[in-house]
């Protein structure tokens, strides 16, 4: 359960991920952001953005690390667009368990869109890891 008051969470899945703890499929990285794939994917392209900066959800993100993760989004996000060929993308940021959001520490959610493909459940099946990571690299190499 996520609550709008929670603490942040040191231990959290993408705390993890940032100190190299656990594993991720990297697509860009500089000192304030880092882009990866989401390993649930809602479609094919489905990418997630984090601030460096511990918090864990939107309202209580410093100002100072907001601009730097809205101008990551959108260059990875135009990145997406152009490697799945998609016309549409969806950015998404969910704060707290009732609004649907699972890991405690603050992500925008990049998802490609086509007209006809409808999105999958939210963080439900786990991608193959090899067509996953076919997909990291078109998004890259458009980066
Ligand atoms: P939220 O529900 O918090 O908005 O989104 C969390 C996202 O993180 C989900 O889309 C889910 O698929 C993804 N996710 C959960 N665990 C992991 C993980 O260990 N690695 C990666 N790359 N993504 C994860």
């Amino acid at each position: 359960m996520i609550k709008l008051s929670d603490p942040y969470d040191e231990n959290n899945i993408f705390a993890k991920i940032l100190r190299g703890e656990l594993p991720s499929l990297k697509l860009y990285e500089d000192e304030q952001t880092l882009a990866f794939m989401d390993i649930m994917p809602q479609v094919d392209g489905h990418v997630l953005v984090i601030p460096k900066t511990p918090a864990t959800h939107l309202l209580t993100l410093p100002d100072e690390a907001a601009g730097p993760l809205l101008i990551t989004t959108r260059k990875v996000a135009d990145a997406v667009r152009k490697a799945m060929g998609a016309e549409g993308v969806m950015i998404a940021q969910l704060s707290g368990s009732d609004a649907g959001q699972t890991v405690p520490h603050i992500h925008m959610h990049i998802l490609p869109r086509q007209s006809g493909i409808d999105l999958a459940f939210h963080a439900r099946d786990i991608a193959n890891m090899d067509e996953l990571a076919l997909i990291a690299d078109k998004i890259k190499a458009e980066l």
